[in-house]
Formats: C-alpha cells, sequence, structure tokens
C-alpha cells in the first residue's frame, strides 16, 4: 500500500509558515492525489506537514471529511 501522506494545501496569497490555518484541512494524498479527489499534490502551492497519521488520529477536525471517511475512520 502506497504511503499517506497529510497535505495542506496552500492559498496563493497566504503564508502559512509552519502553522495550520484554521480554515485550512489536512488533506490525505496518495501516490499525488487527495482521497477525496479534490487535490493533486503541487510542490508550489502546498505546505509540507510533518503531521502524522496518529496525530489526525487525535485531531480529526483538522483533517478533510471525505479524505477521513476514505480511510474509513471517520
Ligand atoms: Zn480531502
Amino acid at each position: 500500500m502506497s504511503k499517506i501522506e497529510w497535505q495542506l494545501p496552500q492559498n496563493e496569497d497566504r503564508h502559512f509558515d509552519r502553522m495550520i490555518h484554521h480554515n485550512s484541512k489536512l488533506h490525505a494524498f496518495v501516490d499525488g492525489e487527495s482521497l477525496c479527489g479534490k487535490y493533486g499534490i503541487s510542490p508550489n502551492y502546498y505546505e509540507t506537514t510533518d503531521v502524522t497519521e496518529e496525530e489526525i488520529m487525535k485531531n480529526k477536525e483538522l483533517a478533510c471529511k471525505k479524505c477521513l471517511s476514505k480511510l474509513n475512520v471517520v
């Protein structure tokens, strides 16, 4: 199974500076596409996060609901 990476889609106009903006959800990316089908990875516009799945499970409100449901964790 491919590794799941949690990434924060980044707005061109904003700079997140390592903080998770409360309006932005983390999406689960596998092979460069989010599980919810909304996003493809573009290195220029995505904040790389070190968020682990464990942290996501503890803070589900940080993550995209659709991505979570694809992982069967909702
Ligand atoms: Zn998503």
